[in-house]
């Protein structure tokens, strides 16, 4: 794993390109602002159809170099077999405490993949133990402040979205940048959807949640906590 990096965002996964599919856009757009972001990826797909874990490695380091992101890392645990043990808690918990992300994006905690939904309540709890100074693990305790679930692909009503309208190309970009996974191939072909439908149904996804804040293209999250805002005349999205 490439020397940590401390950055404001870091978004965690269960698998290489699972950050590509759901909040892709939020972190160019959150690197377009001049804000660090970072990656953590907690397997390294060896359980996939195609492709080796060394391919996969390359090509996540190439989404990453498109999405902007200052690091990104891939932990040891089994692929498909994503657990929230102790001893996975604590490997995220050294993550946290090098990076000190300000804002941590896990994925939504129901779903049909159990990775997804393990990575999910495995990050949240990571997160907690980060911030107790009796969990040693030779770095300073460290608390991210919010935690958001990327919940695109979870039927629910997000909380708010984020408006990717002008990076949804360079969102798609990093997606393909899995050729092992979306170039149209014979291995597995029954299993996968064609490249352009992946263009076609992300697209249509984004368009989706955009419309649902008048803009064009957004990716959707949700929030455990209330909103709150100072300002009643800035409040975003017009009602009528
Ligand atoms: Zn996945």
């Amino acid at each position: 794993m490439a020397e940590h990096v401390a950055a404001e965002v870091l978004a965690i996964a269960a698998h290489r390109d699972d950050v590509e599919q759901t909040c892709g856009g939020t972190l160019l757009r959150m690197r377009s602002l001049g804000v660090c972001t970072a990656i953590l990826d907690l397997t390294q797909g060896e359980a996939g159809t195609r492709g080796s874990t060394q391919d996969r490695a390359a090509e996540a380091a190439e989404a990453a170099r498109i999405l902007g992101v200052a690091w990104r890392g891939a932990l040891d645990i089994p692929d498909g077999r994503v657990e929230n043990t102790w001893e996975n808690r604590l490997k995220i918990v050294d993550v946290l405490r090098r990076i000190r992300p300000r804002v941590v994006i896990l994925p939504y905690w129901t779903g049909r993949h159990p990775d997804h939904y393990t990575a999910s309540i495995l990050g949240y709890e990571a997160c907690f133990l980060s911030g107790l100074a009796k969990i040693d693990t030779g770095t300073p305790p460290h608390r991210p402040f919010k935690i958001l679930y990327a919940s695109l692909y979870a039927d629910v009503r997000p909380s708010l979205v984020v408006d990717i309208s002008p990076f949804i190309e360079d969102r798609h970009r990093a997606l393909m940048a899995y050729q092992s996974q979306y170039a149209n191939q014979t291995a597995g072909s029954g299993l996968f959807v064609p490249e352009e439908e992946i263009r076609e149904r992300t697209f249509a996804e984004a368009r989706h949640y955009g419309t649902l804040a008048g803009v064009r293209y957004a990716e959707p999250f949700v929030q455990k906590e209330i909103g709150l805002v100072d300002d009643l005349t800035l409040i975003p999205v017009q009602s009528l």
